[in-house]
């Protein structure tokens, strides 16, 4: 039994059954403070970790909508879980290019990531919330954030809960699943807020579905390989797929406009990855072979190109970062 197991099933002797949104929230607090998981080594791999390629593009759609409204010198570069720091040290590699000077600031909640990022990206300044960002005009990148944010299922009218039956961790219903997520409704509603009164355009990258639709997608990760929910709480990655529409609601809510949603493989073609690729290339032979397969896996319907989605949210007087038309 895991510790954090031992500790769900005492509180569910003292509380009764826990709701699948307080049992992602403790398995995923648990989780994220006690590791790196991202890599070869880890539970799961992610864009920025593929390729120096995807935090470019990145870098370069943030930095060009940044020039389109005459390059402002209060805005700053945000990041919201940014794991190795991996994506904003290639973005802001390219935006620094471009004469972008803005502070970096992160929401983070891991220490162990977070000594990761100060190594990768020293002059940021971390925040714990979204809430403690200063309210300022944002450049704004999420990739792999809103999925590891708590779900609710519900079964019916009833909220799907975690019992202990049989001796071990148990759903205490199934049938149809509707999954809601207030703590992704509320990150995105008070960035869009912030954007809305203050400028700025956040791009948020994720595994997900354009409309809202029963179903279940909670999925545990754990060495690179799916395995069941309530198995090892606390030591797998626990995320569920994106409702891109609940989203787009919650900005629209906020006062924020929104772009067409787009897939990963399509945005990332539409910004240039694939001429970046052949400068890679062409600037290092020998490693034209793990170059191409980068972009492959990055771009590639079968691989992450059309799971993974592109959304952006700006504010109204901006334009809309480049890739979605
Ligand atoms: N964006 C990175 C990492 C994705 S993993 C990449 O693409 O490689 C999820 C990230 O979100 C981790 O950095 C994790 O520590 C952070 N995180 C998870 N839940 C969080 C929360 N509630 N608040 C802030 N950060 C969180």
């Amino acid at each position: 039994m895991t510790p954090l197991e031992r500790a769900l099933r005492e509180r569910i002797a003292a509380e009764g059954p826990i709701s699948v949104e307080a049992f992602m929230q403790a398995c995923n607090d648990y989780y994220y403070a006690t590791r790196d998981p991202l890599g070869a080594r880890g539970d799961f791999t992610t864009a920025p970790e593929v390729s120096q390629m995807f935090g470019e593009m990145i870098g370069g759609a943030l930095a060009d909508c940044w020039k389109r409204v005459g390059s402002p010198t209060d805005v700053i570069y945000v990041e919201l879980g940014p794991g190795r720091g991996t994506l904003a040290s290639d973005a802001l590699r390219v935006m620094r290019t471009a004469d972008f000077a803005g502070e970096v600031h992160f929401v983070e909640t891991s220490p162990v990531l977070l000594q990761m990022q100060k190594a990768s990206v020293p002059e940021a300044h971390w925040h714990k919330s979204i809430d403690d960002l200063p309210a300022k005009p944002l450049l704004l990148v999420a990739n792999e954030f809103l999925d590891a944010l708590p779900i609710c299922q519900h079964v019916g009218a009833a909220e799907r809960r975690i019992t202990v039956a049989a001796g071990g961790l148990a759903f205490d219903r199934d049938g149809e699943i509707v999954e809601t997520s207030p703590a992704r409704d509320e990150a995105v509603g008070s960035i869009a807020t912030c954007l809305a009164a203050k400028g700025g355009a956040a791009l948020f990258i994720d595994y997900g579905h354009e409309r809202s639709a029963p179903g279940d997608t909670l999925q545990a990760v754990r060495g690179h390989r799916f395995s069941p929910i309530l198995a090892y709480p606390g030591e797998q990655d626990l995320t569920s797929h994106v409702d891109f529409e609940a989203l787009v609601n919650a900005a629209r809510d906020a006062g924020a406009s929104v772009t067409p949603l787009v897939s990963q493989g399509e945005w990332l073609i539409r910004l240039g990855i694939e001429a970046r690729a052949q400068a890679l290339s062409r600037a290092n032979p020998d490693r034209a072979g793990e170059v191409q397969s980068a972009l492959e896996r990055l771009t590639g319907r079968e691989q992450m190109g059309q799971l993974f989605k592109v959304l952006a949210i700006h504010a109204p007087d901006w334009p809309a970062p480049a890739g979605f038309a």
